[in-house]
């Protein structure tokens, strides 16, 4: 965390309010021992929004977001943590040590004023295209491309006029100097270095928000033959294009909502206008993944919906292969050749721009269509060169369901023996495999391997005893020889209990402060221990009950690794490999026997729940 000692971090939380923060973004009510109301990070209709004022936590039900105090002010107000300690702290009136404070607080006090700068800006944009003689050319090319007032409005659409200092003209009456201005990528510095000069001229301008609603940058549609036509802000301390996303602000947090992602602004305003709420702009980038990441707080699926050019579809390409590592689930939308998305909803209206989308395709299917491409399938040598390129490509598939639907249609498609085509697809996934592992090094890190652990009963008494040793100060010495973090087999537990048990050990005495341990982990950890706060009955019974507990987390464990082992060993095998067989094999009986030695010593069919 740099910046504070978990004293001082400690001394805001326990000062900051919980109940008053959240109640500054949505009403509480108190139902029993917490306070419930509509939650601040997903649109609801009943409330899911949960604070336990005792524990200082949320938790949201609906869209899972929760943590603590802290936690709640970095998402809401887009703060980092050592900037969320000092925001809380202000508010609280706890006193900060001097030198970071001093720091800190001037780079806070910066963002604000380039928020509030980034703002003006955005009225001055707006006034010069509805009051001004210039502006009316804006006017006229936003009502040919059939924006209505409510779009303009929604969007914050405003225009750039032609002049060279029509925004330091503004500024300088708002009291903001140049300097700022150019910090913010507004102005650009004379060659000669006497003076400066308006970045955007004759541009109808889109302000660029983040998920807090601030305006963080501007992109710009040229108006006439300017180029490039389409000019972005540069990277300054608030934007860097491939961090954000536009629109993010206006789509709604909902997994089961799939998330249009376009290429161009214009595009992105149109499909809102036409009932296409859920619609991103990557700002001109090829997708990267810190925006994938962004994307997976609000979805479980995006369409991609790019251009039907060259560039296009291999922008496509390599989108989808970085939005699907995130694991989001990816489908890709076909446009008529030529056409883009604004063009094709104004066209033929938004019944055929669902119908698009209806039928847009799973990254397997489009990516054979582009193997495809070129290739006469109907030739014995081109059914050959496809085949070669389909296994490939059904090679990398991770789920068996998903590879027998694409080898079935292949083989129909081909008119080829889907047995046949299955053997390829698996000689050719085992050498994949095989690559890379002898890759990875480490043994105990097989991606493989983390797919298989989805085993409900096993996260389950993770969770629950996580839960028990948080409750109950003293329960952690009845069973700290027999399990640690170690054990812990699905990746958001392993997070928590990792810190958990580092915490204990460094204060074995200590009382455990759930509100603290948030402040150690990452957001998807955040969100696991409210859910686990929230969610998980656990009650101290009896030491059997705890044993059976402690013992299904370690067969979790068992199986897992000697799952993992076996999976290796099939590999090795494949690749004759002797030395690892042998080390693979030793393993493999040591897990075995603690796995047998561990069910001869607990009471089976026990699963503490
Ligand atoms: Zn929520």
């Amino acid at each position: 965390m740099g910046f504070y000692s978990d004293d001082i971090i400690k001394e805001v939380q326990d000062r900051a309010d919980i109940l008053e923060i959240v109640s500054e973004y949505t009403s509480l009510k108190k139902r029993g021992d917490s306070y419930i109301g509509l939650c601040p990070f997903h649109s609801e209709k009943t409330p899911s929004f949960n604070v336990d004022v005792e524990k200082k936590l949320f938790y949201c039900f609906g869209c899972g977001a929760g943590g603590n105090v802290f936690t709640f002010v970095m998402n809401k107000e887009n703060l980092s943590f050592p900037e969320a300690v000092r925001y809380l702290a202000d508010k609280y009136k706890v006193p900060l040590p001097e030198s970071m404070n001093s720091k800190l607080s001037q780079e806070f006090k910066e963002k604000r004023e380039f928020y509030r700068v980034n703002r003006l800006a955005a009225e001055y944009f707006k006034l010069c295209l509805f009051h001004t003689y210039e502006g009316k050319k804006a006017l006229a090319y936003i009502k040919k491309r059939g924006l209505t007032r409510d779009t303009v409005e929604k969007f914050f659409l405003g225009y750039a006029p032609p002049s060279w200092d029509g925004l330091i003209k503004f500024a300088r009456k708002k009291g903001i100097d140049c300097a700022t201005l150019e910090k913010v990528g507004l102005v650009i510095a004379r060659k000669d270095k006497k003076g400066y000069y308006d970045r955007f001229r004759n541009r109808l301008m889109f302000p660029i928000e983040d998920v807090t609603k601030n305006i963080i940058g501007f992109g710009g549609r040229a108006l006439d033959d300017s180029m490039p036509k389409y000019l972005n802000s540069p990277d300054t301390p608030l934007f860097s294009k491939g961090d954000n996303l536009y629109a993010l602000s206006k789509i709604e947090k909902d997994p089961s909502l799939d998330v249009i992602i376009v290429e161009g602004y214009m595009d992105c305003v149109a499909l809102h206008q036409h009932g296409f709420r859920q619609t991103v702009a990557s700002l001109g980038t090829a997708l990267t993944k810190k925006q994938a990441q962004l994307l997976k707080k609000y979805t479980a699926g995006v369409i991609l919906s790019y251009d039907a050019d060259v560039a296009g579809q291999a922008a496509t390409e390599r989108g989808i292969e970085i939005l699907a590592q995130e694991g989001l689930r990816v489908k890709i939308l076909s446009l008529p050749e030529g056409k883009d998305p604004d063009e094709v909803v104004k066209e033929q209206g938004p019944q055929y721009f669902q119908k698009l989308l209806d039928a847009s395709l799973d990254f397997i299917s489009f990516k054979l269509q582009r193997a495809k491409h070129g290739i006469n399938v109907n030739t014995p040598d081109g059914k050959l060169r496809y085949i070669k390129k389909a296994v490939d490509i059904l090679g990398q598939l991770e789920s068996e369901p998903e590879m027998e639907v694409h080898i079935k249609n292949l083989a129909e498609e081909l008119d080829i023996s889907p047995q046949a085509l299955k053997k390829e697809v698996y000689r050719k996934k085992l050498a994949n495999n095989g690559l890379q592992y002898k890759n990875s090094q480490i043994r105990y890190n097989n991606k493989e391997f983390n797919k298989i652990l989805q085993v409900t009963g096993f996260y389950k008494a993770e969770r629950k005893l996580l839960k028990l040793i948080i409750d109950n100060d003293t329960f952690y010495r009845n069973i700290e020889e027999k399990i640690d973090e170690r054990y812990f087999t699905n990746p958001k537990t392993k997070k928590i209990a990792m810190v958990l048990f580092d915490i204990i050990r460094q204060n074995p005495d200590g009382k455990i402060d759930v509100a603290q341990l948030f402040n150690y982990l990452d957001e998807e950890g955040c969100a696991e221990l409210s859910s686990i706060m929230a969610t998980e009955q656990a009650e101290l019974v009896s030491q059997e009950h705890i044993d059976s507990l402690v013992a299904k987390v370690k067969e979790g464990y068992f199986k897992e690794s000697i799952l993992k082992v076996r999976e290796q060993l099939k590999q090795a095998e494949i690749l004759g490999n002797r030395e690892e067989i042998n080390y693979l094999l030793n393993m493999y009986q040591q897990l075995k026997a603690e796995m047998d030695e561990l069910i001869s010593h607990s009471t089976p069919g026990k699963e503490g729940a």
